[in-house]
């Protein structure tokens, strides 16, 4: 069963759409169709959010490791992350049994929704929310255990993120804020329809499973020589095969994809500026 749900906005204070539905909804515009769950919303970082910023002094959504949650805290979102652990979680022993946070990205990945193991129920949600959806991206990071994760959704009994784009960072979309809208109400309908035993037949969907991230090529100095290629600007989860172009030098050279096929996402993150990550791969598989 899944009772209680945790909607949360505003983890990163500058991703508007799910500032803008949770705001919205805690207005009371919460549709009256989830009888058996018990909605909660929350805006994660209001001091971001008023600054208009991603963070005040560092990133809320890499603070929520058990080590992290147990450490000195070192900054404003450290400490900001305990007292969310303690409304959400406690990560571990959670009253909460499924985190939904709520992301926008600059990379035009669409309606994308982030889970973090390939288990019954998250199989379930997916292949739910690509048949309700099926402009929707399903993204596996499964690289760690679920709870080895800095994310904040890992505070609940189960957690996932959406995320979608491309929408900059502090612009509200109407397409974007549609498609959040939508892929929120489509993890609420599954888990209403969970509860009830009313899935009907769930085919087997496309995914996605995270790979590497992929720098920037920089000199000596830490300084990027080269830019997103226009070929693969935009062409977030579009197959990326051996000899396309990746990066255009400033000299004017392509830098040419030598590896496998691959599925890019995150192109040219906004976020992801000063960790010069320019892209991360994924492969496709089948859920
Ligand atoms: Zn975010």
């Amino acid at each position: 069963m899944i009772q209680s749900v945790a909607l949360v906005g505003g983890t990163h204070g500058n991703e508007t759409s799910g500032i803008q539905l949770v705001r919205n909804w805690l207005k009371g515009d919460i549709p009256d169709t989830y009888g058996s769950l018990d909605i909660r919303c929350y805006l994660a970082n209001q001091a971001a959010i008023d600054a208009n910023i991603r963070f005040v002094e560092a990133d809320l959504n890499r603070q929520f490791s058990f080590e992290n949650l147990m450490a000195d805290s070192t900054s404003r979102e450290a400490v900001l992350a305990k007292t969310l652990n303690d409304k959400l979680g406690p990560k571990g022993n959670a009253l909460t049994d499924l985190v939904v946070d709520i992301h926008n990205t600059t990379s035009n990945m669409g309606a994308t929704l982030i889970i973090l193991e390939a288990d019954d129920f998250n199989i379930k949600l997916a292949r739910y929310v690509k048949k309700v959806m099926p402009e929707a991206n399903i993204l596996l990071e499964d690289e760690k255990p679920v709870a080895d994760h800095a994310y904040l959704c890992t505070t609940g009994k189960r957690g996932v993120m959406i995320e979608v784009g491309a929408q900059p960072q502090g612009v509200l979309r109407e397409d974007v804020y549609q498609l959040t809208l939508t892929m929120t109400e489509a993890v609420l309908a599954f888990c209403e329809a969970y509860n009830q035993g009313e899935l009907g037949e769930l085919p087997e969907c496309e995914a996605f499973r995270l790979g590497d991230n992929v720098s920037f090529p920089l000199d000596e100095n830490g300084e990027r020589t080269a830019m997103i290629h226009h070929h693969l600007q935009d062409a977030d989860f579009v197959p990326l095969v051996a000899g396309q172009p990746v990066f255009r030098d400033f000299k004017g050279n392509d830098v040419l994809w030598d590896g496998d096929t691959t599925y890019p996402h995150f192109i040219n993150e906004a976020a992801y500026h000063k960790l010069h990550v320019a892209f991360a791969t994924a492969s496709l598989i089948r859920l």
